[in-house]
């Protein structure tokens, strides 16, 4: 069997959703293929589905920030509903622990630079907001076997920087689920239980030109979008793009878990989004009062590379939950750590920087959004704007690589420079090289 569309789009999480939604609105026909049974059932739905605005560079903030304008407009922006209800934003705010003074005075200067509301927080003004905390310092991050871990506390956290616009997404499979029936609405076209097994390209292996199913059917477009997630390092290289761009990206297997916040402690209301550099941790309120607990990816954790995303285990193992429990249960006094594990691991699609990918690629019709790194969720709307405007144009005849395309703000107006996201940029000197970006 053969099909022919616009844009054909390998995946259907938040991404893929997205993009099939600004290409469709466009008014270009478009097909997603997914292995997986439903929209967001990949990565998505493992998603901390965290907004926050500190980011290492200027661009980093305002495309968060733009991002986060999407999801505060969710139901405008889809002019859709949706049986199932809308994924929504819970606005917490975000405590960032001031431990390590050279990336505080960073994200302090880039926020002040881009205008962004924040506060500093001295640590009197940390314990009277959060008094479930204590502020007791205990040096760099290390694991349950270092001495170090059980030494008594050297000192005190002077302080945190404060953003009160930060907060998360109540479902984010249920946000990718909202902006794959907000694209059929526009027409798009989805196939579910389907996989891409091959990129077709001109007889002269120039361009794309559509892509082969397992099953061995054909769509045919004269534009692919690799949105596979941390799957899509594989797509590329089944493009036959491996070792052509500057900025790489490879899947990193990451867990996270959720416990029962501390007895008397409302944390859903009197919580917040946390963010412990000094422990390793970063943690939000989870429904249910409970608390969904994050890595920021310490040194001494070592990493956990995924060679073969088939054999990834998803499931959380003991060491890494112990380890994390026992260091929210130095940040809350009260805490106790809980008997039944719960939790989930899941794989980050892991850029050269830890900064995204939005870009084409150079194999002509064929572009990708990856190497998300674990937090881009937030941009996946603001992301899919500029995908779609970036295939608009380049089909128009722009020459991105020469002019990286400036796709303004919907919400914003901000001037959003896509060469900041781009394959062939420098490695981002100031990336903090973890999930924070
Ligand atoms: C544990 C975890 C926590 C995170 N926390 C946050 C956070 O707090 N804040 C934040 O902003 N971001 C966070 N992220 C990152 C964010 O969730 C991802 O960037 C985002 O969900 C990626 O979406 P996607 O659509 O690109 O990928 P996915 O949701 O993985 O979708 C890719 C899809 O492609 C399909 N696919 C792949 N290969 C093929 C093929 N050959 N054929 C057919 N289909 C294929 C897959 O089935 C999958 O459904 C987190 C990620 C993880 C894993």
């Amino acid at each position: 069997m053969s099909d022919n569309f616009d844009v054909v789009i390998i995946g259907a999480g938040v991404f893929g959703s997205g993009i099939a939604f600004e290409l469709s609105r466009r008014g270009m026909s478009t097909c997603n293929v997914d292995m997986n049974a439903a929209p967001g059932y990949g990565s998505t739905s493992s998603s901390g589905a965290i907004l926050r605005f500190n980011y290492s560079t200027a661009a980093g903030i305002e495309l968060a920030w733009e991002g986060n304008k999407y999801w505060e407009n969710f139901e405008e922006y889809l002019e859709t509903t949706d049986e199932r209800g809308l994924a929504r934003k819970i606005t917490t705010g975000h405590v960032f622990f001031r431990t390590d003074e050279a990336l505080y005075q960073l994200y302090i200067d880039k926020l002040t630079e881009t205008g962004l509301p924040f506060e500093e927080w001295d640590a009197e003004t940390v314990t009277e907001k959060m008094s479930f905390l204590t502020l007791d310092s205990f040096g760099e991050p290390c694991t349950l076997d270092d001495d170090r871990f059980w030494a008594a506390p050297d000192g005190t956290i002077p302080g945190a920087l404060y953003m009160p616009d930060a907060g998360y997404i109540s479902d984010p499979q249920l946000a990718a689920h909202n902006l794959h029936t907000a694209a059929i609405a526009k027409g798009a076209e989805f196939r579910f239980n389907k996989t891409v097994s091959e990129i077709l390209t001109s007889p002269d292996g120039s361009a794309a030109i559509g892509v082969k199913l397992a099953d061995g059917d054909e769509i045919h477009a004269p534009v692919v979008v690799n949105v596979g997630g941390p799957f899509s390092a594989g797509i590329n290289d089944m493009a036959g793009l491996a070792g052509k761009d500057a900025i790489e990206s490879r899947p990193m297997r990451h867990e996270v878990h959720v416990a029962p916040a501390p007895e008397g402690v409302d944390f859903e209301t009197v919580g917040a989004l946390i963010n412990d550099q000094e422990q390793g941790f970063y943690c939000r309120p989870e429904a249910g009062n409970q608390i969904f607990i994050g890595s920021t990816d310490p040194e001494c954790d070592g990493e956990d590379w995924v060679d073969d995303m088939d054999t990834l285990n998803r499931e959380i193992t003991e060491p890494r939950w112990n380890l994390q429990m026992m260091r929210l249960a130095k940040r809350l006094p009260d805490f106790g750590v809980p008997h039944q594990r719960k939790g989930l691991a899941e794989a980050y699609d892991v850029s050269s920087d830890w900064g995204p990918i939005y870009d084409r690629t150079d194999l002509d019709g064929f572009f990708a959004a990856r190497g998300t790194s674990g937090n881009q969720f937030k941009n996946a709307c603001v992301a899919s704007h500029m995908m779609a405007e970036l295939i608009t144009a380049v089909g128009n005849g722009h020459d991105h690589d020469a002019t990286p395309l400036v796709v303004p703000g919907r919400w914003t107006g901000l001037n959003l420079d896509m060469g900041n996201f781009s394959r062939n940029r420098s490695v981002n000197p100031d990336s903090t090289g973890t999930v924070l970006g």
